[in-house]
């Protein structure tokens, strides 16, 4: 298999031989034309695997034919995770002009208020400090509306009781029509709770 041949686009394509990926790795070759196809997706993938760009291809490849607002909300259980992602989604959508947001805890509230209500392409934050901005300003909530993508990396440890209240506050902002893609190392029952309340049957792929 090589990345022609998931359904990206020409411009994705020659970007990943640019940064030196010669060809999909097996979690890639699987959910890239799932995603692209429309449907919610969870994937048993370790770090390592390839598993970011599974996600961050087809979601960059949507965005390019129809960009607008923010476009989707990538949420991650640590703050060293989500600038990872964040430099990923630079990479990958290199030739995209496109604005990313990392919304984590330690930084200038005011300061992540003013550029989520900017509207950036893609957000990616810890459960923890996007409930707390989305509680604390109505003009925050609104930003959500039209999301096409929820994403939850490392899904088992984002639904860790811990994180339950947060991802309350989150899935109640975002429309019901958006896709979600879970990527997780391990089967969880909060997992398996999760895709039992979704409307779309995701598609399921295990490494
Ligand atoms: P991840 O599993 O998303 O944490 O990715 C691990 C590393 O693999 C990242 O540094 C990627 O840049 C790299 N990578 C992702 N996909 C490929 C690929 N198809 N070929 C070579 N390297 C890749």
């Amino acid at each position: 298999a090589n990345f022609e041949g998931l359904g990206l686009a020409e411009w994705a394509v020659e970007t990943c031989k640019e940064l030196g990926m010669r060809k999909p790795t097996p979690v890639q070759t699987h959910c890239v034309p799932k995603i692209l196809a429309g449907r919610d997706v969870l994937g048993l993938a370790q770090t390592g695997s390839g598993k970011t760009a599974a996600f961050a291809l087809p979601i960059l490849h949507r965005f390019a034919e129809d960009p607008y607002g923010v476009y989707a909300l990538v949420v991650t259980p640590t703050r060293e995770l989500a600038f990872q992602l964040a430099e990923q989604f630079k990479a990958l959508g290199s030739c995209l002009n496109l604005r990313c947001s990392v919304i984590v805890g330690g930084m200038d509230m005011l300061t992540q208020t003013r550029s989520l209500v900017s509207r950036p392409h893609i957000v990616i934050t810890t459960p923890g400090r996007i409930k707390v901005l989305l509680e604390n300003n109505p003009d925050v909530p609104p930003v959500f509306s039209r999301t096409k993508f929820l994403v939850l990396d490392e899904a088992d440890r984002v639904l860790d009781v811990c994180f339950q209240d947060e991802l309350r506050v989150i899935f109640q902002c975002l429309p019901k029509t958006r896709q979600t893609l879970l990527f997780s190392a391990t089967m969880t029952s909060n997992l398996q709770t999760l895709l039992e309340h979704s409307s779309n049957k995701a598609y399921f792929y295990e490494a």
